[in-house]
């Protein structure tokens, strides 16, 4: 047992890990906001033996106990909105508004799924046998292996978490090495929720180790893993050892469409806030900005204008538009990204990087960079760029707007400004994209489906439609008849 503050939740109980401890950084000043004990394998396996004790007794609950557990759940995390949204800001960097919204969505994930109680159904069939019926049921698929990256660690854990308790599954979270805090404190509203015991498992550790251990135990009946496309890939190879089905939401190169209708003022504050949210952050981020020839100088004089103007400073501070990048490492890779597209031809109309004055010292500060003269094939318009980076290009007309946004072995997001009902309906059925945002910015929405194509993923967690990856079926065939139907059947599977 462990009175610390970022004790980690193994079957009920509040635990130090064993496999040794890593500093967390505060990316605003490079300080050690704290020290995190790691999980060790043995824990992990420990965590997931708990879970699947825990599931029989946890599905066996009604519905409406289970939610009632998790409207506490967002109660608490209501009650404890400011604390946890500072907790987000001090290890991940995000502005303050935006943390708060992402407190906002982590509440919103409980009370949303807690209504799924008296609404996961099942189905009756008619036989082919007289006095019979064929039941299908959604059940529970019970342990979930959960890996969550580092941009949204609140919102990430109950976007893992609430699907996974309202079908009636037990869970293993990690949150990723580097921003464990959010995670390791809301495993502290859970307990004080009442959750009980193995039902939910927050361990902690890096992804080689403590991920890996979670992800190839044969004893787990689901994976659901957000963050890059590489450790996606991994990760599957992984469980299809084991069999384990997974769920992964992966990287994003959102096209961002401006055509010469569109109210042109709207779509550059809607694309300063796309690039620019979560210091360009997001999996939904406007990665690639494709502009009509003819707004083209209009749209990237305002852009570069409202991107020179955007306050950088504390993320605690409501002044602040652009907080820090989360770690050294990925400020040190955005800035090759950057060399490299000027190095292969790109104009920077804006060049930022590193500011000379930086508000706070020590901290991974990066300002805008707006880079023109880049053609669809370059890297910088093919490859995640995740950060405060973006390519503008030149588009002649709606077609090559289209042809190039589908030119990518990316397909989460897609962005449309026009006003001109023709395009939008092409959009509809044209943009090769899981998620198509046509005059707005993100983000998604609790009862949408985040769902990415290609390399962005496989199936996604929010709505009805990400609720079924936590449920499977069982089909049952309820004879009544009294003299069960036997010898030639009608069709033999
Ligand atoms: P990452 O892949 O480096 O890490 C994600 C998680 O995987 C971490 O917890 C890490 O420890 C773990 N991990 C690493 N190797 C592992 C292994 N071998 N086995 C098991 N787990 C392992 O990603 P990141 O840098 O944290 O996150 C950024 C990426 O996440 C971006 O590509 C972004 O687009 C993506 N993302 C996607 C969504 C979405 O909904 N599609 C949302 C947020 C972030």
């Amino acid at each position: 047992m462990s009175n610390s503050q970022n004790a980690m939740l193994v079957d009920g109980r509040r635990v130090e890990g064993r496999g040794g401890s890593r500093e967390v950084f505060n990316p605003t000043n490079g300080t050690v906001l704290a020290v995190v004990a790691d999980a060790s394998r043995e824990q992990a396996h420990e965590a997931l033996a708990a879970a699947r004790r825990a599931q029989p007794a946890w599905a066996a609950l009604a519905p409406l106990e289970r939610a009632a557990i998790m409207q506490r759940i967002a109660a608490l995390i209501t009650e404890n909105a400011e604390e946890l949204a500072r907790i987000v800001v001090q290890e991940q960097g995000k502005p303050i508004l935006e943390a708060r919204g992402e407190i906002g969505g982590a509440a919103g994930f409980f009370s949303y799924y807690a209504e799924f109680a008296r609404r996961i159904q099942g189905e009756i069939l008619p036989s082919d046998a007289r006095g019979e019926q064929i039941w299908i049921q959604r059940v529970p698929v019970g342990v979930v292996a959960a890996i969550i990256p580092w941009n949204y660690p609140a919102a990430l854990v109950s976007r893992k978490v609430a699907p996974s308790m309202i079908a009636g599954n037990t869970i293993v979270l990690k949150p990723h090495e580097e921003t464990p805090l959010s995670a390791l404190y809301m495993a502290r509203l859970f307990e004080k929720a009442g959750v009980p015991a193995g039902v939910v498992n927050i361990v902690t550790g890096s992804g080689a180790e403590i991920g890996e251990a979670l992800t190839s135990h044969p004893d787990v009946n689901l994976i659901t893993m957000t963050g890059s496309v590489p450790t996606g890939k991994r990760i599957m190879a992984t469980a299809s050892a084991n069999l384990v089905p997974v769920s992964l939401e992966l990287g994003g190169k959102a096209p961002f469409i401006v055509m010469d209708d569109a109210d042109i003022d709207l779509a550059v504050r809607s694309a300063v806030t796309s690039r620019y949210m979560n210091c360009g952050q997001v999996c939904i981020c406007n990665e690639r900005t494709l502009v009509h020839a003819r707004v083209y100088d209009r749209f990237v004089e305002t852009f570069v204008a409202a991107s020179r103007s955007l306050r950088l400073g504390d993320p605690l501070s409501e002044q602040t538009d652009l907080g820090p990048k989360v770690s050294a490492r990925e400020l040190e890779k955005v800035e090759r990204i950057v060399e490299a597209a000027i190095g292969a031809g790109a104009e920077a109309v804006l060049k930022g990087g590193r500011p000379d004055t930086p508000p706070v010292a020590g901290g991974y500060w990066m300002t805008p960079t707006v880079l023109t003269g880049v053609e669809p094939a370059m890297p910088i318009m093919q490859d995640e760029i995740f950060g405060p980076v973006v390519p503008i290009m030149k588009v002649a007309d709606f077609d090559e707007a289209l042809a190039i946004a589908n030119d990518s072995r990316y397909g989460l997001s897609a962005y449309l400004f026009t006003n001109d009902f023709s395009k939008i309906m092409r959009a509809v059925n044209d943009v090769n994209f899981g998620e198509v945002y046509i005059n707005r910015v993100g983000p998604e929405s609790l009862q949408g489906f985040h769902n990415g194509y290609r390399n962005s993923g496989l199936g996604g967690d929010d709505g009805v439609h990400g609720l079924e990856a936590f449920l499977r079926k069982k089909t049952v065939y309820a004879n009544y008849s009294g003299t069960s139907p036997v010898g030639l059947m009608p069709y033999g599977g």
